[in-house]
């Protein structure tokens, strides 16, 4: 059974967060899922709020 983790880009910046690699580099740990990133985090590269980022779909 797949763990589909799900990827999402910012829409300012193109930031790509995907849950399988989280964003170790801010404190967030590989594998966290988009509704566990903490609703104060921004984006590290444009800080902009979550609120800014879209679901990428599955190709
Ligand atoms: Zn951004």
């Amino acid at each position: 059974m797949s763990e589909d983790y799900k990827v999402y880009m910012c829409t300012i910046c193109g930031l790509i967060y995907d849950e399988e690699q989280g964003l170790p580099e801010d404190n967030i740990p590989a594998g966290t899922r988009w509704e566990d990133v903490p609703e104060d985090w921004h984006c590290p590269k444009c800080d902009v709020d979550k609120s800014q980022f879209e679901l990428m779909q599955p190709l």
